[in-house]
């Protein structure tokens, strides 16, 4: 786990000790507000290899923050590469300990400096959500990104930032009571885009509020975090969240190689192919190729081997479920699928397929049936209640793609098959609709939220 900001000069020198060497803390990011903390954060980042720092000045140091400091700032920066990121800096219009306007002009020359160094920033933001957001788009801090920090804004303000390029750091707070308008927003953020931080020694999460906070608290939150993201479990959370906090950050390489399965949940997913035949509006795929799933890099350069794939699978009957899938769509290398599912199921393995269903666009129907015995569930995305509305959100090539899919869920279900079919809820699509079709033709229903791969 990577606390991605804590204040460990602040810490009882016992709980600092300890905590330093907490096996379980991969990485921490220790954080300098002012001059004092800052030269603070280059000590003990110079001590110990695994800590690292953000330093800027927070804006309740505006009032006194001069363009010597600003300066001094950059020098600091320069002459230490464990520095990864500008901050804490932004607005904080709660205390009002720093003029406002001089808060601004602080906050304006340290996201001009980020961009300058080329390093992530850290926003300090509290009842300042608005002013916050505009001092980012109009200083272009989309070019360098970075983290809000401790965010308990709305679920609009995260959607802004995350639209910005900014990582959103959930801490303790969202483990209090009467944080469920938070935890609402937390439900709703893309899971590549979330970080937690413990800004220890303060915020202290339940159940151990009234202790002083310290980096290794950080598992009760990520442990509430696992209970608000459906289908995750701590590990997930864990390798997600620092797999996040290492892009944003810039630490290591990331492990980068190419994932050809992959196990989230004890479910092993095999990413067979990035190919598709659909350019649906919501598709990651179709925008980024950087992208993760749940800590795990999903592009493929090359679609890998039947033996590559059952090589990596090892003993099947070790998961819940083998899952093809892909960064595409699986059923475009029917013979590989059918290949290894049947390798799969001659070792007691339980066969899921997601599709898009669109198998009948391109293989005669009978081809279908080669698959009885070997694959045990389809996952059929059908995003729609009707073609028009396909054809906007999935924006097929064929005309008759639509009536293809609900062919094919049909005659899945007339062969036997189990057929979930689902729908992510975007924008102008009738989930209710869609949820009714699928019953009708006898398929399970599934709602997926609007934050989907491929
Ligand atoms: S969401 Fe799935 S079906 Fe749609 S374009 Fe992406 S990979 Fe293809």
């Amino acid at each position: 786990m990577i606390d991605t900001h804590c204040h460990l000069d602040l810490l009882s020198e016992e709980v600092r000790r300890e905590d330093l060497r907490d096996p379980s803390l991969e990485y921490l990011i220790t954080v300098g507000y002012d001059r004092k903390t800052i030269q603070n954060a280059l000590k003990i980042v110079s001590e110990h290899e695994h800590v690292l720092c953000a330093i800027g000045f927070h804006p309740h140091e505006a009032d006194r923050v001069s363009d010597e400091d600003i300066e001094w700032l950059r020098e600091a920066v320069k002459k230490n590469p464990k520095v990864r990121a500008i901050g804490e800096t932004g607005l904080d219009f709660y205390r009002n300990y720093s003029d406002r306007k001089n808060q601004e002009e602080v906050f304006r020359k340290q996201i001009a400096l980020a961009k300058e160094l080329g390093l992530p920033l850290v926003i300090h933001m509290r009842d300042a959500e608005e002013e916050t957001l505009r001092i980012l788009r109009e200083e272009g801090a989309y070019e360098v990104g970075g983290v809000m920090h401790c965010f308990s804004g709305s679920y609009e303000t995260m959607k802004k930032a995350v639209d910005l390029g900014f990582y959103i750091s959930y801490s303790g707070v969202i483990t209090y009571r009467n944080a469920g308008n938070l935890r609402d927003v937390v439900r709703r953020t893309p899971t590549t885009r979330i970080l937690l931080e413990t800004d220890a020694p303060f915020l202290t999460p339940q159940p151990v509020r009234g202790k002083q906070n310290r980096p290794s608290y950080i598992w009760h939150t990520a442990k509430v975090l696992t209970e608000l993201l459906p289908n995750t479990s701590l590990e997930d959370v864990d390798r997600m969240t620092s797999e996040n906090a290492k892009l944003v950050f810039n630490i290591g390489n990331n492990g980068r190689r190419e994932t050809v399965t992959y196990v989230i949940n004890n479910r092993l997913y095999i990413n067979l192919t990035n190919k598709c035949n659909l350019h649906c509006s919501f598709c990651q795929r179709e925008r980024e190729r950087n992208f993760m799933v749940k800590g795990y890099w999903v592009w493929i350069s090359r679609d890998p081997s039947v033996e590559e794939v059952i090589r990596e699978i090892g003993d099947p009957s070790r998961y819940e479920e083998i899952v093809f899938c892909g960064y595409g769509e699986p059923t475009l290398r029917f013979s590989a699928l059918k290949k290894i599912a049947a390798w799969v199921k001659s070792r007691g393995g339980r066969v899921r397929v997601d599709t898009n269903g669109l198998l009948f666009t391109f293989l005669p129907r009978e081809k279908l049936r080669e698959l009885r015995g070997l694959v045990d569930v389809w996952s059929v995305s059908l995003n729609a209640p009707d073609a028009e509305t396909y054809r906007r959100v999935c924006r097929p090539t064929q005309p008759d793609a639509f009536e293809k899919v609900i062919a094919f869920i049909r005659e899945a279900l007339r062969e036997g098959f189990e057929v979930v079919v689902s729908a992510v809820d975007c924008p102008g699509v009738d989930m209710e609709k869609t949820r009714k079709l699928a019953e009708e033709m006898g398929a399970k229903w599934k709602h997926r939220p609007y934050e989907v791969v491929g």
